[in-house]
């Protein structure tokens, strides 16, 4: 069975489902009996939920630079009308 260290190495290729057959199986079983480790993994998939949601919406709030941006250029257009 896997050592903590080991699951914690493999966390984030078993969330990608690229661990074989043997070492997911390893996991199930350390993850079944490990209460840390499986917090350890609820942690890593919220993580990686997260990120995947922001990559799959682009950039939902734009940089600081274009924020700082527009507020000049509106700034700008309100004087001239
Ligand atoms: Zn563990």
């Amino acid at each position: 069975m896997f050592r903590c260290s080991e699951v914690a190495e493999r966390a984030s290729r078993m969330i990608d489902g690229e661990l074989d057959f043997w070492q997911r199986a390893n996991m199930k079983l350390h993850l079944a009996l490990c209460r840390g480790c499986r917090a350890f993994m609820a942690q890593m998939r919220k993580t990686k939920e997260l990120t995947e949601l922001v990559g799959a919406a682009g950039d939902p709030v734009p940089s600081e630079d274009i924020q700082a941006a527009l507020a000049r250029r509106q700034r700008r257009s309100g004087k001239q009308i």
